[in-house]
């Protein structure tokens, strides 16, 4: 981490500002030297934290690139935890790069995406956990999305992990001093208080993984699939649902021609509503395709839409698609509500006993506003979760997994009367996951594969 980088910290196009990173010992030197400040500097000791208000000069010609300000952040007191400089210049493609190449001149190397974050937390300013909230920021989509986010970011998933791996080591240092004086007879903490603390560490770990079906879905949005055959009314219902949240975040390309995906958003959550586009196809029949199709998008989905056209009576088609949503969470949606009703309700009921029927029309837009609240309801739950503290990441998950099953382990042998190595075991087995969240210890792929997803320049 000797080299010094840089790169334009701001989205590539034109705007009103853009600004440029370098971080590294030379970042001031580098930087100062293509600086002339517009009020003179004192033996150009730049005080951290401040603004300085000057000119970015080509050194060879010396000509004027752009009037910019410059802050320069002095170690450790940067987000890197490295000497940083920024330099805010006009928000112009060609300045900014032109910018950027002056200060490669100089010896600064192009960052990687996601370096400076790396070197954040290679330098111990903020743990993996924390690192990884970084974009979960960027990305956030949604209030709670934000919220969630922002809380891992101060630490909140990283105070409550190393309060536990601290207690665990407590008890682990317990039971190897009795490893070690066993034959004096000597009991350091009695079986039973380690079992009481691991037992309380392994229902806090239990309940911190129920938050990741919740979590993942404010980071993500949930997935809500439109599924009916043909001309029930698809496609309508989600121009309808996009027109009524005027809040439309961005358009997203379905990952397949065949599938459309929309993001909306109801109050403080986003949704990403697909629509099985390749059902429409062919409206005399749904055939196999068609139920492949149906399959792929309801194996992505946490809610399915099922919709029927109640203008018109079931049909075979209609019992098809049914047979697919069993076991998965839906609701049942009797579309084109605003035309004579010709579906046999008391048929469909039997089909769906358990599930929530609403009344809609895309057309008219009547029932909008419910189905919104009962997708905002399955997504929200009951709201007794602490939003501050979930997992949001398959990672995290399978680390708590894995520690989860070792305390269980271990207080199965503390009940079993087993010696303490057994226990001392699954406690270090444990611990290393926790670490591995936290990135106490780490493998340069992990790394790699977390800091990749970032952008340059963050
Ligand atoms: P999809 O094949 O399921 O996507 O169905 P479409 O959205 O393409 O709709 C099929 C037809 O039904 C179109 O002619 C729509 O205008 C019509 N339609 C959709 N929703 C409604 C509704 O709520 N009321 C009425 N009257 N017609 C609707």
């Amino acid at each position: 981490m000797s080299d010094t980088i840089t790169a334009i910290a701001t989205p590539m196009g034109e705007g009103g500002l853009s600004v440029i990173r370098v971080s590294g010992l030379a970042a001031l030197s580098i930087a100062s030297g293509l600086f002339r400040p517009a009020q003179s500097v004192p033996k150009k000791e730049f005080i951290p934290q401040r603004v300085y208000f000057g000119e970015i000069l080509d050194p060879d010609s010396q000509t004027i690139v752009d009037e910019v300000l410059l802050t320069y952040f002095k170690a450790p007191k940067s987000f890197t935890a490295e000497d940083v400089v920024e330099i805010s210049a006009h928000g112009g493609l060609f300045v900014t790069t032109k910018i950027l190449q002056l200060l490669k001149d100089q010896g600064a190397r192009l960052a990687e995406p996601g370096e400076f974050t790396r070197r954040a937390f290679l330098n111990g300013r903020i743990d993996l956990s924390q690192a990884e909230a970084v974009t979960d920021v960027i990305h956030a989509a949604s209030e709670r999305a934000l919220r969630s986010a922002l809380a891992q970011l101060k630490g909140s998933l990283s105070t409550q992990l190393n309060d536990w791996f601290e207690r665990l080591l407590a008890v682990l240092a317990q039971l190897e001093a009795s490893i070690d004086f066993s034959e004096e007879g000597l009991e350091f903490q009695k079986r039973e208080t380690s079992l009481q603390e691991i037992q309380a560490i392994q229902k806090g770990i239990e309940a911190l993984i129920q938050t990741y079906r919740q979590g993942k879905i404010f980071r993500e949005g949930a997935h809500v699939v439109l599924l009916g055959k043909p001309n029930v009314g698809k496609s309508s219902l989600l121009n309808a649902l996009l027109n009524e949240d005027r809040a439309i975040v961005t358009p997203m390309p379905g990952t397949t021609r065949d599938t459309l995906e929309e993001r909306v958003r109801i109050h403080d959550i986003h949704i990403n509503l697909i629509d099985a586009a390749g059902l429409r196809q062919n409206p005399e029949s749904i055939e196999k395709e068609g139920i492949k199709r149906a399959k792929a998008a309801l194996d992505r989905a946490d809610l399915a839409l099922v919709i029927f056209d109640a203008s018109n009576p079931l049909d075979k088609n209609d019992d098809l698609l049914i047979q697919e949503v069993t076991g998965k969470p839906h609701r049942v949606l009797l579309n084109k509500s605003d035309l004579k009703e010709h579906l046999d309700m008391h048929a469909l009921q039997e089909k769906f006993p358990d599930a929530e029927f609403i009344r809609v029309s895309a057309k008219s837009g009547t029932g909008l506003t419910k189905l919104c609240a009962s997708i905002y309801q399955f997504v929200v739950g009951d709201s007794s979760l602490n939003e501050t503290l979930v997992i949001t990441r398959e990672r995290h998950r399978q680390c708590l997994d894995a520690a989860n099953t070792a305390l269980i382990k271990s207080c199965a042998s503390l009940e079993q009367n087993l010696s303490e190595e057994f226990v001392a075991v699954d406690i270090q087995i444990a611990m290393d996951r926790l670490a591995i969240i936290l990135g106490k210890t780490f493998e340069d792929d992990l790394l790699d594969q977390i800091f990749g997803e970032f952008c340059i320049g963050k």
